[in-house]
């Protein structure tokens, strides 16, 4: 009995310490795999794309559009054309629709040693006004200047494809930390973070830059080629070489790189022509943000009661230019520009004043003659009306006539009828007066 026990007690022993063995090698293959795994990124450019949104959190919606399945498409077509480049690691934080939070984003991509995070999104605006594409990046130091320097290579391709750039802006919040919190994350994890908005969903302009799933797999090559430029990357299969592409050197800042939070420091305009036969007025407008530049312009002829949508600044290098608005006829113009800079606030111009025009828009001629046509086609169809009933009464002439004709001809039948008859009686009669008379005297 005591030695069964014995040896069931050493088959436990060796059983627990062939298993603790076997959990040994598992361990340090895992030590040996991570520590390889390390090494090759360190050799290799690790970089990890951040779909944002996922799960419960849909981010943007707007008609049939939801930002988190867009980011998805996006971040995979990205991954994929970037993996085309040698020497690169791509990793997305969520290839499905997981949620995750911002702090777990960017442990992720501190756990694989990331050497940039980038952060996919879609924008809306607050009273869909706005359009355009834009980068976020921090406002302290490297990350700052490397953020800065991917971003202006991103808006470049961006304004290529046609999307207007509403720049590269920092933004804080009320703790003087970076506003968004993916990038205040990444920060303090020494991880360089851009947060790129592609473009608005709610707005026309963008709209032709994301109706198809198509469309956001450009968007993920092009977010690819921007990464591959910015960190000098080569494919192969692709027949690229950004070896000796030129970033913008970007100097690291030493202070906190505020956002602008004060309007443009002037809006003024002058009416240079009118036109009082097409309304149409010729405004030139002249406005100035030293701190982040002109954006857009809108304009109102109604003294500011209502706008025009949002213009972009035809060239944000220069704070003057012209251009036409119609002003609708029989209203007294009081002309105002509204001038917005980067950060979309606006100074409102001065208001010129300027007499009512009298003419006719193309909607009102356009109306005009509709108008003369109906009355037209109504003439004709009342002149045919009577030609037809003219025509109806010459034929009902026609008819009496030929009855009238009819009914003389046997009217005068009658009559030659009557005095044949009449002459036959009478020479009848005459006949037998001479006979009787012819008896009498043989008599
Ligand atoms: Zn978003």
């Amino acid at each position: 009995m005591t030695v069964w026990l014995i040896s069931a007690v050493t088959l436990v022993w060796i059983c627990g310490g062939i298993t603790a063995k076997a959990e040994e090698s598992t361990a340090a293959e895992e030590v040996e795999e991570t520590a390889a795994e390390s090494k090759a990124a360190e050799d290799t450019l690790c970089i990890v794309i951040d779909p944002g949104h996922g799960g419960e959190n849909l981010g943007g919606e707007y008609e049939d559009y939801t930002e988190k399945e867009m980011t998805l498409v996006v971040a995979k077509a990205m991954k994929e054309e970037l993996e085309k480049y040698e020497g690169v690691t791509v990793y997305l934080t969520r290839d499905g629709d997981q949620e995750l939070s911002l702090e777990e984003r960017c442990e992720f991509a501190e756990s694989v040693h990331a050497d940039f995070l980038f952060c996919l999104h879609f924008n809306l605006s607050e009273h869909h006004t706005l359009f355009g594409a834009e980068c976020w990046v921090s406002a302290y130091g490297e990350n700052y200047s490397k953020g800065y320097s991917f971003a202006n290579v991103e808006m470049e391709l961006l304004q290529q494809l046609g999307i207007y750039s509403r720049g590269i802006k920092t933004r804080l919040g009320s703790k003087g930390l970076d506003y968004y919190g993916i990038i205040r994350h990444a920060t303090k994890r020494d991880i360089p973070c851009v947060l790129i908005e592609h473009c608005h969903l709610d707005h026309d302009n963008d709209k032709p830059f994301y109706d198809h799933d198509e469309k956001l797999k450009g968007f993920g090559r092009l977010d690819a080629a921007a990464a591959a430029q910015y960190f000098n990357l080569s494919s192969a299969e692709l027949g690229t070489d950004y070896s000796n592409y030129q970033n913008l050197a970007v100097d690291v800042p030493t202070d906190v790189v505020k956002p602008d939070d004060t309007e443009p420091e002037f809006c003024a305009i002058e009416v240079l022509e009118q036109n009082a036969d097409n309304g149409d007025v010729t405004v030139q407008v002249s406005a100035a943000d030293k701190d982040s530049g002109m954006l857009y312009y809108a304009y109102s002829y109604d003294g500011g009661e209502s706008f025009s949508g949002l213009f972009p600044w035809p060239d944000r290098s220069c704070d003057t230019f012209s251009f036409t608005m119609q002003v609708p006829p029989r209203v007294v113009p009081r002309i105002v520009v509204n001038a917005y800079n980067g950060y979309d606030l606006f100074t409102a111009s001065n208001v010129v004043s300027l007499p009512a025009m009298d003419y006719k828009t193309p909607e009102e001629i356009a109306e005009e003659l509709a108008e003369k046509e109906a009355l037209k086609s109504a003439s004709d169809q009342v002149s045919s009306t009577k030609n037809e009933s003219e025509d109806a009464m010459a034929d009902n002439g026609a008819k009496q006539a030929e009855d009238d004709r009819f009914f003389l001809v046997m009217c005068a039948a009658c009559v030659l009828l009557a005095l044949g008859m009449t002459v036959s009686m009478v020479m009848i009669l005459h006949g037998r007066g001479r006979k009787r008379r012819r008896r009498r005297r043989k008599r």
